[in-house]
């Protein structure tokens, strides 16, 4: 008997893949049908072999999730760029569609999709510097712009030449020098993004910081086209430049802490 139990467990593995011969298959069941050791090491093969392909199943199901995860995440990605570019491109190119408070209420919506791109990621906080020095940029892109603001209605207000020309063709060249910010700053943005995406680093927040910058071009552009009187121009741009700051602190702040209290 004992032998017989030997060599049947030696054949049990191939019985539960059904790959044995037919008269293997026989002279197994014949002797779990006598033998109850045999028996419950087959009821115990069985369960692991079923519970195998369970796990097998569940791994799929999750990397399935993942990928679909993936998915949205990218979607997110592209319509948020192709949202930026057409709204620059009705911001720089002059059609004058949207007010000020389309774009404060935009901008909120517009980092919770930044937040989205990494919601339920396993990201980790890049630590190599290109990501540090990439959100360096933005910040140094909205020093620029605003100073590039500050600088020609200083000059404005002196009278002469505004940004090395007559004060009539100021506006355009202002325009024209925030065009090149923005387009700098979706630059950085994409790299960002690509990094995140594919290299799962955190870039959230400092995604945020860049919308950040853009939009404060969005609305400089918009109440420049709409200046009257240069006297009065710092007042509202100050107060726009409030507006936009505080959501977009806000948005990266949070963006910030939700990451750090994951690590
Ligand atoms: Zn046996």
């Amino acid at each position: 008997m004992k032998l017989d139990c030997d060599i049947i467990r030696d054949l049990l593995p191939s019985y539960v893949d059904e790959v044995c011969s037919e008269r293997s298959r026989a002279v197994v069941e014949e002797h779990v049908g006598e033998c109850a050791a045999c028996r419950s090491l087959l009821e115990r093969q069985r369960m692991t072999d079923f519970s195998a392909e369970k796990l097998e199943e569940r791994e799929l199901n999750g990397l399935k999730k993942i990928r679909s995860r993936m998915k949205r995440q990218t979607m997110i990605s592209y319509a948020l760029g192709i949202l930026l570019l057409l709204l620059g491109w009705n911001s720089f190119h002059g059609f004058e569609l949207f007010s000020q408070l389309f774009y404060y209420l935009l901008l909120p919506a517009c980092m919770l999709a930044v937040y989205q791109t990494g919601k339920q990621e396993e990201l980790h906080m890049g630590r190599g510097g290109v990501d540090l020095w990439l959100s360096v940029g933005a910040a140094v892109l909205i020093c620029i712009s605003i100073g590039l603001l500050t600088l020609s209605l200083t000059q404005a207000l002196e009278g002469g030449a505004v940004l090395g020309v007559p004060p009539e063709q100021a506006g355009p060249r202002l325009a024209m020098l925030w065009g090149v910010c923005f387009l700098m700053q979706l630059v950085i943005m994409g790299v960002l993004l690509y990094r995140q995406l594919r290299l799962k680093v955190e870039n959230r927040f400092r995604l945020c910081i860049c919308i950040t910058g853009v939009f404060l071009l969005f609305v400089y552009v918009e109440a420049l086209r709409n200046l009257v009187d240069v006297t009065m121009a710092k007042q509202n741009f100050l107060q726009m430049s409030a507006v936009v700051f505080v959501l977009g602190a806000l948005g990266t702040l949070l963006c910030y802490f939700r990451s750090r209290g994951r690590e």
